[in-house]
């Protein structure tokens, strides 16, 4: 399936945001508990200068959320771990397969390590954690285990309904919707749809694209824009990034 430049640019930004994660279990981003700084990339910020790396994860995440109102659910379908996660295990190859639970089991094992890594070697590197599980220090037993069985439901049974009804991101953004907000628009003036079910089975959130790509569920990940574009060749695809308020501009970028 040919690659459009929207998901060449979204699998960038997802490769630096899995990176920018990796940075924590690596403590390349880290709190420094021993020598009170926060360490981001070889730069030290002490206790008078760790305002600058706070107000910087800050004003991100107030820019995503800016950038939401807007574009739709960008968080999940350019920085989400749980959005890769679901494009892996619902992909049209994964989908059906009879190796899907493993690959489920196995991905959801990696994900939820990394994650429990994230929260917790931001204040601890990993050898202090494994010293101190090793010698029974019941709290960051309790912690890991916690955060490791809880993710790991998350990535196990829950996945994409997790994102649907549970997430907070998706509860916030839902607030933040409005009538120009961009969606991906299905139209079919020509009734030129071949019914091959392509942009269903590519659709990671399990969404009838179809039916459902207007709703609040799609991530805008242009994943059915593509299938449809293998179907009935270049130019051709039904589906279409929209943007209600410049829809004659700059609709699909
Ligand atoms: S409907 Fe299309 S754009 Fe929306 S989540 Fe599914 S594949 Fe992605
Ligand atoms: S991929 Fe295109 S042609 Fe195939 S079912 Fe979806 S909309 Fe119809």
């Amino acid at each position: 399936m040919a690659k459009s430049k929207y998901t060449n640019r979204r699998r960038i930004i997802q490769a630096v945001a899995m990176i920018m994660l990796l940075s924590i279990p690596l403590r390349l981003v880290c709190f420094d508990l021993e020598n009170e700084c926060i360490r981001v990339f070889g730069a030290r910020f002490g206790l008078s200068t760790m305002f600058y790396p706070l107000f910087t994860i800050v004003a991100l995440i107030l820019f995503v959320v800016f950038r939401g109102m807007s574009k739709g659910r960008i968080f999940c379908s350019h920085l989400c771990p749980m959005h890769l996660f679901l494009e892996i295990v619902n992909s049209p190859k994964n989908k059906t397969a009879a190796s899907r639970p493993a690959k489920v089991w196995g991905w959801s094992v990696f994900f939820a390590v990394l994650s429990v890594e994230v929260i917790l070697s931001f204040f601890q590197p990993l050898d202090n954690q494994l010293r101190l599980i090793a010698s029974g220090h019941l709290p960051i037993i309790g912690i890991a285990s916690a955060l490791f069985l809880g993710f790991l439901g998350l990535f196990v049974h829950y996945q994409e309904h997790f994102c649907k009804k549970g997430c907070p991101y998706a509860l916030i953004q839902m607030l933040l919707q409005s009538d120009t907000t961009r969606y991906m628009e299905f139209a079919n003036p020509e009734k030129t749809c071949t019914n091959c079910r392509g942009c269903d089975d590519v659709c990671p959130m399990l969404l009838r694209a179809r039916f459902e790509s207007k709703g609040t569920d799609c991530t805008n990940c242009n994943l059915c824009a593509e299938a449809c574009t293998s179907e009935l060749g270049e130019g051709n695809t039904l589906f279409l990034l929209t943007d209600p308020q410049v829809e004659s501009g700059e609709a699909g970028r």
